[in-house]
């Protein structure tokens, strides 16, 4: 069905209010929105944990550094104090699709931090972006075909490098890169040398883009730091891309799990396990029909979904096995035009009954305390 130029405004208008709460540990779902395509209503996928006068960044979508500035976050002390403003210590990145890290390059060049921000993400793909051959679909940069973080966060600071020797030299300020502190997760043998490497203890088969991820224990990527918190993750399928992870983090008050991008898993349900929430991502592959049918590779793209993302009649029962006590959709594909926050509540709810819990569609700004009341 046509949509009116103007529907976005009342769909906006006719969403409920962001929730609001006053806890000092607490969840921002910064935003909600799945997929890389241009929408008026949410926000590329991004997440705050703020715990005190800190906060974690989970995935840099579209719109996060002025969805920070809405949140009242920071990501920089370069003005002095920060008052009530929690400031952006760490940043952890799922997978690198664009839709996750687009706007990391906008946080880095617009809040220039002043002080040490740790950046944990995969690290270089390997196969079968390395190993691809086929003349008709060759890949691009054949030699370093998908970087890891710390080459993504390279060439976005040398495509800035006007910008950033013109502040150093009109300014006089700092260096902000000094300020990062990479970590790169993946295979042994296949992560950058000079970076915080993190070892995955597996051996996995890439030989094309249909991989299966092998059963993985939950690994701690971040031991308990000041803050108490700390942060394990494990893989999840989401191919070709590798390594794409979930994180958990327990937190003194409780505990928040994300999904990142994935089809329903087992590595998902044993690292949320029990946990206060779990924020997982969510897509109606009807609803997109519509869409993506005109496309010449339409069959391609609708299987493309179906292998490497969660369907909303299935995201329950992975809620319902971990025994989270919130279930939270975002990252949804379609971020617009298709469902209320209400319906995609009640998809969710009707197709898995077993499920005891709450469960909340977000919008972005969306706010949930975690823990009890402190
Ligand atoms: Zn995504």
């Amino acid at each position: 069905m046509a949509r009116d130029r103007h529907d976005w405004m009342h769909e906006l208008v006719q969403r409920r209010a962001p929730r609001r709460v006053e806890s000092d540990t607490r969840l921002v779902l910064l935003g909600t929105a799945g997929g890389s395509a241009a929408r008026s209503t949410r926000c590329g996928f991004a997440n705050a944990l703020v715990v005190g006068d800190i906060a974690y960044l989970i995935d840099c979508g579209e719109g996060v550094h002025t969805q920070l500035s809405r949140a009242g976050l920071v990501a920089t002390r370069r003005f002095g104090s920060t008052g009530a403003r929690p400031v952006v210590e760490t940043i952890f990145l799922t997978h690198l699709h664009a839709d996750h890290v687009m706007d990391l390059v906008n946080i880095l060049q617009g809040s220039w931090p002043n002080s040490e921000i740790d950046v944990y993400g995969p690290g270089p793909a390997g196969p079968p972006f390395t190993t691809h051959e086929d003349p008709l679909h060759p890949v691009r940069f054949p030699d370093d075909p998908a970087p890891g973080v710390k080459g993504v966060l390279d060439h976005f600071n040398r495509a800035f490098g006007m910008n950033i020797n013109a502040r150093i030299i009109g300014e006089r300020r700092s260096d902000f890169i000094d300020q990062l502190i990479v970590h790169e997760i993946g295979l042994k043998g296949e992560l950058d040398t000079d970076v915080n490497s993190i070892e995955l203890p597996i051996s996995i088969d890439r030989l094309g883009p249909d991989f299966e991820i092998p059963a993985v224990e939950p690994f701690v990527v971040r031991p308990e730091d000041a803050h108490g918190v700390t942060v394990t993750a494990t893989l999840v399928q989401h191919p070709p891309v590798f390594p794409a992870l979930a994180y958990r983090f327990d937190t003194p008050h409780g505990s928040v799990v994300f999904s990142g991008d994935t089809t329903p898993c087992d590595n998902v349900v044993q690292l949320a396990q029990g946990a206060d929430i779990l924020v997982h991502e969510v897509v109606d592959i009807e609803a997109i029909l519509g869409r993506i049918s005109l496309l010449s590779n339409f069959e391609i793209v609708r299987a493309q979904f179906a292998r490497a993302h969660t369907q909303v009649h299935e995201v329950g029962h992975v809620a319902a096995r971990a025994g989270v006590g919130t279930l939270v959709l975002s990252h949804l594909v379609p971020g617009e035009g298709s469902h209320t926050p209400e319906e995609w509540e009640a998809l969710a709810r009707e197709a898995a009954p077993e499920f005891q819990g709450e469960i909340v569609c977000g919008i972005d700004l969306d706010e949930f305390a975690i823990g009890a009341a402190h």
